[in-house]
């Protein structure tokens, strides 16, 4: 299975996503969101301009199906905002 990403930062479609953000281990939400990044320059320029910095980590992680250790986003289904 070959998944088509959208960039979070500058909207570009790719495959094989190998920078992304994911919010478990991240305080500021509270579901899932995983955004994806075309690049190293994207991710760069995420950590840049969110404040997702300033939010502690998770800490301990949260359990359950929702939260499953993603180690691959091209094989997965995620939600991204
Ligand atoms: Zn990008």
């Amino acid at each position: 299975m070959t998944k088509l990403h959208t960039c979070y930062v500058c909207n570009k479609q790719f495959f094989n996503a190998t920078y992304w953000y994911d919010s478990l281990y991240d305080t500021k939400y509270d579901k899932r969101i995983i955004r994806p990044f075309c690049g190293p320059f994207c991710a760069n320029k995420f950590r840049d301009m969110s404040d997702v910095n300033d939010y502690p980590q998770r800490k301990p992680l949260p359990r359950g199906e929702e939260w499953k250790i993603i180690q691959d986003i091209n094989n997965v289904e995620y939600e991204t905002d």
